[in-house]
Formats: C-alpha cells, structure tokens, sequence
C-alpha cells in the first residue's frame, strides 16, 4: 500500500463528500484496512487539513471532518462575468464575488476579487486554487493552448500568472468551463449521474463527458471546440474566422444577434433578449428554442460515440425556456435512432441553480488529488496568500 496514494484517494473522498465521512464509509470508499487508513488519516491531520472528531472506535461514530480555516479556491472567467469563490468543506460556507467582464485582461480583476474575499477571511487557509477558463487548456501545467473567445489567451500559462500574482504556494489547476459545469452538475444537481454529455451554451459552445460516473480527460479538444464544428453551412461569420459553426445559430451571441435583427424589423421589443425572455416575448422564446434544432448535427457526433443515458444543458436562460428546450431536445433525441441511450435531458441554468457553478467546480477538481494530480495538503499550512 502506497501510503501517499492513499493520501490521495482519502482526500478526494472527501472533498468529493463534503463534510464529514464516517471512518467505515472511508475504508469502504477505498477498499484499505483500519491500519492504512490510519496512516493516511494522521498525515492529513498533521498538514491541518483534517481534524479528527468524535467517538471511540469500538461502536462509537468515528467521524472526520476539514479544518474549519481550510478553503478551497475557484475563479471562473467567462466573456459576460468573472466571479471567485472561497469554499470552506468544514462548514459548506461559500463566499463568492463577481464582476461584469470588460474588455481588458479578465486575469487581474479575478485576482483582485479573490484577494477581497480573502481579506474578509484573514485566517484561512487556501488548500488549492481551480480556474475555469473557455478554452482548450493542458491541465498538468495550466497552460491555454486554444481559446476562440480569448486569442490573447492562446499559448498562455494562466496558472502560472496566478501563482506569481499571489505568491501562492497552493496548487493551481486551470480547467475548461465545460468540464467544471459538469463537475457542479456531479455535486450539486442532486442525480445520480454515469455516463453522461453536458453541453454548455453560454457565451461559447462547449461539452465536456462523464463515463461511468467520472470526467472523461480529453486532449483533442473536439469537445472543447464542440461549436466550431463547420456542419452548418450558410455564410454567417464566426468568432473564430470561419463560417457554418455551429456556434452561428445556437448559443448566446447568436441569439443576441438574431434578437438585434428582430428589434430592427419589429416595434416595441425590450431592448434586450434577456428582458424579452423574462417577460415572455413569443418572439423571443421562438427564436431561441428554433436554434436548438442546429444542436442536432453535433449530438448525432457525440452521442453516438459516447452513448450517453443523460444530457446536461448549461446556460443562463430562464428557468422556463430551459426547461422547454430539454424536452424539445429530448423529443427530437428519441426519435432518432443515435438518441437512443439518452433517457433524459436536463436543463442546468444559472437561474434555477447557485451563481458561480463553474468556480465551485474548479474549487472541487483543484481540491481533489485524484483529479489534479497535486496534494492540497502540501500547501494548507502556508496560509493566505499576499
Ligand atoms: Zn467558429
């Protein structure tokens, strides 16, 4: 038994639980006996990164729990907003801050937001620091290697520009959007998900898979650029200089443009899709549920190599238009024949869930040694950063 590994796996139960974990849950989770769990146990609490509590071990409940100062850090940059995020495990206490992007480099206004939040905090411990980014990124070292809505951003090494920003000695994992919706979605959707296809329609168009209940690591970056697949036709252009992506007809920026052509050519329209959504603009609904037919090319794609029972749809639309666009998709899934595995669609908006499900994702896969590869517990004691 390789005592680090073990390490590992405790802390990845746990961050993966939450709370506290019973001791025989633990062994059970890991499939070790009393004695390497031990060791495993007096290494985490020896870095602070658990404290153990209560009962004895002859049938008292012997339960675990995090250091109430230990924090888990996440950021997400997106086009529309930055937000960041502290998460206290020991408590489920989560402070978060955002601000509407701007067109400047969205990296120092994450970091002024994560050092706000820490100075709400003084005494907190930062086990490790998750980035959710768009883009196609190499998780061992953080780097960007593609970002269609960020160029500046390609060929990057964004964790490093954190690391050196705040001092930090805390692991830093940067992770694609895609991939920490999807990893909120395991957490808090409350579903028992296995093999399953999220598809993220927010400013960009992206995906990212679970098979058998675990994030599918791909390096190619099909599911990344997912919305720039050029299957459509039509000569409208894109973002990232092509034309026919799919990323033209459905997501965010297509709606915003095809609304703006709507206002031109109707009057009285609200001024924004979003406000004509939350008032019920037919026209508006329409338009956006209609686009989910160009969805259709790519889940034929993806669905028939992954088969996945569940698909998850991430995007900030109203509770309602989300709810009627999984059952459009869903009907249309049914009916043809490479739907088949998929038993349900379903909808994850920003609306109807928690803000910031990407930093809280990132926060999970940084915090989680299984995932990251780097040990939490190494950097728990150094404190917060400068
Ligand atoms: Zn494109």
């Amino acid at each position: 038994m390789d005592l680090h590994n073990t390490c590992e796996s405790v802390c990845a139960a746990l961050f993966g639980k939450g709370e506290v974990c019973s001791r025989n849950e633990l062994k059970e989770l890991l499939g070790i006996g009393d004695a390497d769990l031990d060791g495993a146990l007096d290494r985490l609490v020896g870095t602070g990164i658990l404290i153990a509590i209560s009962g004895g071990d002859k049938g008292g409940v012997d339960a675990l729990s995090f250091a109430p100062n230990l924090a888990l850090a996440g950021v997400s940059i997106d086009q529309n907003d930055i937000g960041a995020e502290l998460w206290f495990p020991a408590s489920r206490i989560r402070h978060r801050r955002s601000v509407v992007a701007s067109d400047s480099d969205p990296v120092p206004p994450a970091i002024a937001l994560l050092r706000e939040i820490l100075k709400s905090a003084p005494d907190t411990k930062v086990a490790s620091l998750g980035v959710a980014f768009p883009g196609l990124i190499d998780t061992t070292n953080g780097h960007v290697q593609v970002s269609t809505h960020f160029p500046e951003f390609n060929d990057r090494p964004l964790a490093n520009e954190f690391v050196e920003a705040l001092g930090c000695e805390s692991p830093v994992l940067v992770e694609r959007s895609a991939v920490c919706d999807m990893t909120h979605a395991l957490l808090f959707s409350g579903r028992e998900l296995g093999d399953a296809l999220l598809v993220s329609l927010k400013t960009d168009l992206s995906a990212a898979a679970l098979l058998d209940g675990a994030i599918l690591y791909e390096k190619s970056g099909k599911l990344s650029e997912l919305g720039h697949l050029k299957i459509l036709g039509g000569d409208i252009p894109c973002v990232c200089g092509g034309t026919g992506c799919v990323e033209t007809v459905v997501g965010r920026l297509a709606w915003e443009r095809e609304y703006g052509r709507l206002r031109r050519s109707a009057n009285g329209l609200p001024s924004s899709l979003d406000e004509a959504l939350e008032r019920g603009v037919a026209e508006a609904e329409t338009l956006v549920l209609e686009s989910f037919e160009a969805l259709m090319p790519i889940l034929e794609c993806a669905t028939t190599i992954l088969a996945p029972e569940q698909m998850l749809i991430s995007s900030d639309l109203p509770a309602d238009i989300a709810e009627k666009a999984a059952a459009f998709l869903l009907g249309k899934l049914q009916s043809a024949t490479f739907g088949a595995s998929v038993r349900d669609v379903i909808p994850l908006n920003a609306t109807s869930t928690v803000d910031g499900a990407a930093d809280i994702g990132a926060c999970w896969l940084a915090g989680n040694p299984q995932y990251s590869g780097k040990d939490p517990g190494a950097a728990a004691g150094s404190g917060p950063w400068r």
